[in-house]
């Protein structure tokens, strides 16, 4: 079997696949309905909210469509505060579909500085949300999404997170720290395949929503809330990613998020420790490096593709390479969902036999 290290999709356990191999029902049955309402209540109890909760079929790029569309108009005035690759993205979103962004980005590797989030809602009064990543995957860094919060709420705006590579994974009460609209996908640390986005919704999030005015069909909250309230989605679901779930929360469960949330950080910590032995340098500033996904530099004559290769071709373990600027200059180890210390021990060990492979001359 592949040892699939990448920032998600992750491996799946038995029980989970076995879900998968489940015959169809109807998606408009009481089973259906029970099963969606049951996924529901436990994604509320990982949530930590008791906010509205909505299963959606598509990815996580869908989902971050949805906080957008069903939040805003064309024409508002947007905060965008951007640490990577995928708040380029939620910045993208907006932009696609009319607001009026306003970027505030930090050096790929560290954290956006609450401090700074406060001088740019100071200096235009007229931004209505602020768009924010919790875990930007890309380069491995997790914002201080607390302290951002306070600062979003002392000026009482909407706070739109982007929370698809952490939540479930690394400690995120929602209720607690007043997100409005907070996204997660499936396939990150959920121990479920690709399909499926779950997007929180805040009483101020409906309230945005009944003004918002930006195009909005497959992704409205409106049609998800009515239907719901049947057992059911508007569109016909991805029905086998649902059962996965299912199992997959009822593991979660058992665990407890507590222990889920130490878990990560357990690993998470193995895999920098191991990581500095080999004597590779960190990407990402420690003081916020992810629980989640780890990214590694290349440095002393490391050619980061051949490493891919070799790992791929003779260890069967599979790791992420740098997105856009950063390709050839990091690479990422997925430690998420279903994940132990075992598996990173796994990658270290071999990582100790290629990086040589594939040039790396450890200086001293
Ligand atoms: C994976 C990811 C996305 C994109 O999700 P897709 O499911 O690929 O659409 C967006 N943001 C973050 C932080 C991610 O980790």
């Amino acid at each position: 079997m592949e040892n699939l290290r990448i920032p998600g999709p992750t491996p799946l356990p038995n029980e989970v696949l076995q879900a998968m191999t489940r015959q169809m029902i109807n998606h408009r049955g009481e089973e259906f309905g029970q099963i969606l309402n049951d996924v529901t209540a436990k994604l509320k109890q990982m949530f930590q909210t008791t906010q509205d909760v909505f299963l959606l079929t598509g990815s996580g790029t869908g989902g971050l469509e949805t906080a957008i569309v069903n939040t805003l108009s064309p024409g508002d005035k947007v905060l965008s505060v951007s640490i990577g690759v995928f708040g380029e993205r939620f910045a993208t979103i907006a932009e696609q579909f009319g607001a009026e962004v306003i970027p505030l980005r930090f050096e790929w590797g560290k954290a956006a500085d609450a401090d700074a989030v406060r001088q740019a809602l100071q200096a235009e009064p007229k931004i209505k949300a602020v768009l924010v990543t919790h875990n930007e995957t890309s380069t491995g860094v997790t914002n201080d999404l607390a302290s951002i919060s306070s600062v979003v709420k002392e000026f009482d705006k909407l706070l739109i997170v982007d929370a698809i590579s952490s939540l479930g994974s690394i400690s995120l009460p929602i209720d607690d720290w007043h997100l409005d609209v907070t996204v997660t996908g499936s396939q990150k640390g959920w121990m479920a395949p690709p399909g499926l986005t779950m997007v929180s919704l805040s009483q101020e999030a409906w309230q945005a929503h009944s003004k918002a005015r930006m195009p909005r069909f497959y992704w409205d909250l409106a049609k998800a809330k009515s239907f719901l309230e049947k057992g059911q989605t508007p569109w016909t679901p991805a029905i086998s990613t649902v059962f996965a779930l299912s199992v997959s929360l009822e593991m979660m469960l058992m665990e407890g998020l507590p222990n889920i949330i130490a878990r990560h950080a357990r690993v998470s910590k193995a895999t920098r420790d191991g990581i500095k032995l080999l004597g590779l340098p960190l990407f990402a500033e420690e003081s916020c490096a992810s629980n989640t996904v780890t990214s590694v530099k290349s440095s002393d004559g490391l050619e980061v593709k051949k490493m891919l290769q070799i790992l791929r071709e003779e260890y069967q373990i599979i790791l992420a390479g740098g997105q856009q600027t950063l390709a050839g200059k990091i690479f990422r180890i997925g430690h998420l969902g279903w994940v132990t210390e075992n598996d990173i021990e796994t990658v270290i060990s071999a990582l100790k036999v290629v990086l040589p492979q594939a040039g790396f001359r450890r200086a001293g």
